[in-house]
């Protein structure tokens, strides 16, 4: 069981195997399913997640980029042998790293399509500990550290099968639809958190100076960040290179320190999250990302939700630009069982809070 609010706005008691919102919490797996499979387009179940979350709300929109279209060959692949499996998961989407050591393929529900990532984190060591992470640390890694230069090869060889016809001859991609297969981001992200990495400036020298050169149409830079480091020297430096049409998506999952110490588990406080949040949202927009998980059978309570909603209102009035907030939950198959995905009722439930008390937009995803 887990809370849900009533009409006067406080939390009760509610079912969290709720005929209908389980169904909708599968929904980012049956992407990934597809990807596995090699089989049918899946873009059918973004279709209809937005339906299902139109129903409960109308404030869903959303946004499509596009890309020009141009035809390269892809350059030759990373020579160095790799003992990365071709198919990883995180987060329950499959990663292709296509014989890659730092640079994959995913279908990401957030960016609503395809997206190519750049591991920042190869040694996958965070500064957070997130209840619901998937990041197998357990396993032995190949790299301690990524290799700005050969990541720079793989980022040019992938945008390459991306812009060429070779992608279609290759499973799982040979099935998808067009409209899966368009670039929607390069993601700087990681099995960590990327701003942590000491190369993370180079990285994104690196990233920017490909775009820069012209051979591939313009490709929109996400940074997937925890929020910790963005006020380190080196990372503002890196956001210095950013233009405007890039994104930062930060984390945000809590609005008490206690709630923080129980989901993301961090010796890095609260405060600082939200400082850097604001002192980034100040400059430019910062897209919130939140996952709310139940842990140990309890959702987030009542008085959690509203002390997040109104972190994020006093981030706004304080001057930050946050033109979305996304909501997500843990997606299937979890790690632990300690740790489950909240309904999609609960998720809507959270966004409309977000959206009353801080005035933001927010999506359920
Ligand atoms: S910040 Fe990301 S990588 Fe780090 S523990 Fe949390 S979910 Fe995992």
């Amino acid at each position: 069981m887990v809370n849900r609010p009533g009409r006067d706005g406080s939390f009760r008691a509610f079912d969290a195997t709720a005929q209908g919102s389980v169904n909708w919490a599968g929904s980012p797996c049956k992407i990934g399913a597809a990807i596995r499979k090699g089989g049918v387009v899946a873009w059918d179940a973004l279709e209809e997640r937005k339906d299902i979350i139109k129903r409960e709300d109308e404030q869903m929109s959303t946004q499509l980029d596009s890309a020009p279209e141009r035809i390269l060959r892809p350059p030759e692949a990373p020579a160095r042998p790799v003992e990365r499996k071709a198919l990883t998961s995180s987060f329950a989407y499959p990663r292709d790293f296509l014989g890659n050591r730092f640079v994959y393929l995913t279908i990401s529900p957030r960016a609503r399509g395809l997206s190519i990532g750049v591991n920042l984190n190869p040694d996958r060591k965070c500064n957070f500990d997130c209840v619901y992470c998937e990041v197998a640390r357990a396993e032995p890694t190949v790299d301690e550290i990524v290799d700005c230069e050969a990541a720079s090869r793989e980022l040019e060889a992938t945008l390459a099968l991306l812009h060429s016809p070779e992608l279609r001859n290759r499973a799982p991609y040979s099935t998808l639809s067009s409209e899966l297969l368009q670039l929607k981001h390069v993601a700087l992200s990681g099995d960590g958190e990327p701003t942590a990495s000491p190369r993370f400036l180079e990285v994104v020298e690196g990233v920017v100076h490909i775009r820069a050169r012209g051979l591939f149409p313009f490709f929109k830079v996400v940074l997937i960040t925890n929020g910790s480091h963005l006020d380190d020297p080196e990372v503002q430096a890196g956001l210095r290179l950013l233009t405007s049409r890039d994104e930062i998506w930060a984390k945000l999952e809590a609005g008490s320190q206690k709630y923080m110490d129980l989901v993301n588990r961090s010796s890095v406080p609260l405060e600082k999250i939200l400082n850097n949040i604001l002192e980034t949202a100040g400059k430019r927009p910062v897209i919130i990302q939140s996952l709310f998980c139940s842990v140990e059978g309890h959702g987030p309570s009542d008085e959690e939700i509203q002390q997040y909603a109104e972190r994020l209102r006093d981030l706004r009035e304080a001057g930050a630009k946050i033109p979305l907030v996304q909501i997500y939950s843990a997606t299937r198959p979890m790690h632990t069982k300690k740790v489950q995905h909240l309904p999609l009722r609960m998720m809507s439930e959270i966004a409309a809070r977000v959206r009353h008390v801080a005035g933001i937009r927010a999506e359920v995803f």
